[in-house]
């Protein structure tokens, strides 16, 4: 590694800092407040690697934050954050120095909120604190670090200057306690892993295969909010196998996990083609919408089960059972939103017509308004099946593919 003049190790340079996030840092200087880049920048930048945003952590509770910056927002019910605007739709997050309530006594964690005991369940996350604490209340030790921008230095209450340097993810504290408190943590875990290619420390893994059956007490909303960043990621495939091995699909994608289970090693063979045939495109910078990452996953799934008898379902055509209730639960519970579910049944369905097994009035297939896209989820499929590619050629160059042997529907069915 690169070493400074003085033989200390190589520290963050300035001119890669957001500029942006570094005058929100040296206002909140100037107004007399304490104030850090902190979390995943700090963390991406000492990998070398572009980080995605850039978060401020402060001593300035939310209201002076607001009271300092025209462009800001103060967002959020239970973690009050600012959010303070820029050109370009940027936005430098502001979050006030907060401890960990479990680490502090009842009594002194309800008194900065003048809370009562009840609510000190709800509210209790929110207990301001200092710099430190707010280090130790974060999640693994690679994402404790602090930037001092007027110092030029990172700041490590948590050790974790040497975790990164050993690639390890260890959870801050207690790995059994800390994993317990939040189990989502297990999924964030997986995701650096698979991310940054790092190695998860053995004590910090046992407590994750622990909190595994913790997991559907979490808010489903959240569950899959970063089960969707590990696919955004372009890490899909590497963390669905590292979940895989938690045991932990059975709760997070119960057909996935089903469908690796009845399908052994073949199934296991074709599934993570999907999911690396899908990883590709996201890391080679393609832009897929939720509904088009989800549907990649759940071809294989949805392929391997006929579908819901159209007469059973009003007409409406359908895709297999397993997967109609996978998506209905997403709206449902974890607040996946109605029109991504529709979109990525849609493209679900449109696989069978692509592939042939399913004939359809080609001219209005064609036009239908997510015919690229599901063309795209098609192309995934031949990619990672290695089957179809005539069918999609002819699809690609405008032409209609013959029908294959079996194809149901007559040649001229309406719909998609
Ligand atoms: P990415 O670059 O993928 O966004 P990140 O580290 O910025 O990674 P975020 O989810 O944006 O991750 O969270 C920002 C920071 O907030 C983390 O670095 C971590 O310090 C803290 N954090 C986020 N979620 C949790 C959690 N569940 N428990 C404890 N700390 C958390
Ligand atoms: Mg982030």
């Amino acid at each position: 590694p690169t070493t400074t003049r003085t033989g200390e190790p190589a520290e963050i340079d300035p001119d890669e800092m957001d500029p942006d996030a570094l005058k929100v840092v040296l206002r909140l200087h100037q107004h007399g407040h304490q104030a850090y880049l902190v979390g995943g920048c700090v963390r991406d930048l000492l990998l070398g690697k572009k980080p995605k945003d850039f978060d401020v952590a402060t001593s300035a509770h939310p209201g002076e934050v607001r009271a300092i910056f025209r462009n800001c927002r103060l967002i959020g019910r239970r973690f009050r954050l600012a959010h303070v605007y820029f050109k370009g739709g940027k936005i430098v997050e502001v979050s006030t120095f907060r401890a960990n309530p479990t680490e502090l006594e009842p009594a002194a964690a309800g008194v900065e909120e003048g809370q009562s005991g009840e609510d000190l369940l709800i509210t209790h996350d929110n207990v301001f604190g200092t710099a430190q604490q707010d280090a130790r209340r974060r999640d693994f030790t690679i994402n404790g670090l602090f930037y001092d921008a007027a110092e030029g230095r990172v700041i490590d209450y948590v050790r974790g200057r040497r975790d990164l340097d050993e690639r390890f993810i260890r959870t801050i504290g207690d790995p059994e306690i800390r994993m317990r408190e939040d189990p989502v943590r297990i999924l964030r875990a997986v995701r650096f892993a698979a991310k940054l290619d790092l190695d998860i420390e053995s004590r910090t893994y046992a407590a994750m295969e622990g909190a595994v059956e913790d997991l559907p007490r979490c808010a489903p909303a959240r569950l899959l909010e970063e089960t969707f960043r590990l696919i955004r990621g372009g890490v899909s495939a590497p963390a669905l196998k590292l979940l895989a091995a938690l045991d932990s699909l059975k709760i997070l994608l119960p057909p996935v996990d089903e469908y690796l289970r009845e399908n052994g090693k073949e199934g296991e063979k074709t599934f993570y083609a999907f999911a690396q045939a899908l990883d590709k495109r996201v890391s080679a910078g393609e832009v897929l919408d939720d509904a088009i990452l989800l549907a990649a996953l759940l071809v294989p799934i949805s392929r391997a089960h006929p579908p819901v008898e159209e007469s059973q379902d009003e007409g409406r055509a359908s895709v297999s059972r397993v997967i109609e209730d996978l998506l209905a639960g997403f709206v449902e519970s974890a607040r996946l939103p109605r029109r991504i579910a529709e979109r990525c049944r849609m493209l679900l369905l449109m696989q069978r017509t692509l592939s042939g097994e399913r004939r359809r009035k080609t001219g209005a297939f064609r036009r239908h308004p997510l015919f690229n896209e599901a063309l795209a989820v098609y192309a995934m499929t031949v990619e990672a099946t290695d089957e179809g590619r005539e069918a999609l050629e002819a699809w690609q160059a405008g032409e209609v593919p013959p029908p294959r042997a079996g194809a149901a529907g007559g040649a001229d069915a309406e719909g998609p």
